[in-house]
């Protein structure tokens, strides 16, 4: 089935100029990885932002999971934000005065979780991503690498049906860029669908199951090479 749905997107900034977004058609199926590449100011970000329910598109419709976002009230988006997705950013956006833990825990208990189930699940995930020995580290004392399997538990904690990723190697190193490579494939082959943003085309190669690209506000799909 369809998680993800535009149909015939436009996004136009106040700016006068080209739509940043013209008329985008995507779908993504449960189960998929798909990679969204392209150009720097391309409307990558853009079309993450809408997916995310960060912003709303001028014309055309954006569904996940079967709800139209754009006839969703702002607090109903807010909880689409918090429930039925989960993020990862080039630069982590963790809380620097919360732990690990802690950064893991927040958006559960923003969801309303309780405590004791929170945290138990935080530490099952902290767990698996290797990061056990470091759940009480605040993120000044973690690698780059660290920071970013910490941002994907956190993403992962209310058990989002899709995870959006915006450009998640692009702020570490290579050995750690790797890991995170890994990481994503190994969440995606248990069946996590994933879309993630980036220009970098080993990471689009290793972790999607399938390739966009935008330019100039036009998507299309890329053909296996
Ligand atoms: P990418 O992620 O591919 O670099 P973006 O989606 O960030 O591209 O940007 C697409 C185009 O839209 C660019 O021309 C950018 O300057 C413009 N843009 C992005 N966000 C805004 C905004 N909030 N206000 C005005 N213009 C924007
Ligand atoms: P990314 O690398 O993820 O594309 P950018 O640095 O392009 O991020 O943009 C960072 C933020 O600034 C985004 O929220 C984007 O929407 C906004 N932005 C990008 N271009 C413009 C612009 N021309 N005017 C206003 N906001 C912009």
């Amino acid at each position: 089935t369809d998680l993800v749905r535009l149909d015939a997107v436009t996004k136009q900034y106040e700016s006068a100029g080209p739509p940043a977004l013209d008329h985008v058609d995507l779908v993504v199926a449960e189960g998929e990885a798909v990679a969204v590449m392209g150009p720097s100011g391309s409307g990558k970000s853009t079309l993450l932002n809408l997916v995310a329910g960060l912003d709303r598109p001028t014309s055309g419709s954006v569904s996940v999971g079967g709800t139209v976002l754009n006839k969703l009230s702002e607090t109903a988006l807010a909880k689409h934000r918090r429930t039925g997705i989960g993020i990862i950013f080039q630069f982590f956006h963790l809380l620097d005065e919360l732990t690990a833990r802690e950064n893991v825990v927040l958006p559960a208990q923003l969801a309303g979780t309780g405590r004791k189930a929170a945290l138990a699940r935080a530490d099952e995930l902290l767990d698996s991503l290797g990061l056990a020995s470091r759940a009480g580290a605040f993120p000044a004392k973690l690698s780059g690498g660290e920071r970013q399997r910490v941002a994907v538990a956190r993403a992962l904690i209310n058990r989002p049906r899709l995870l959006l990723a915006d450009e998640p190697t692009g702020a570490v190193d290579a050995a750690a860029g790797q890991q995170v490579m890994e990481l994503l494939r190994d969440i995606n082959r248990s069946g996590q669908t994933i879309l993630l943003v980036t220009h970098d085309p080993e990471l689009a190669r290793r972790c999607a199951t399938r390739i966009v690209e935008v330019r100039d506000g036009h998507l299309r799909e890329r053909v296996a090479a």
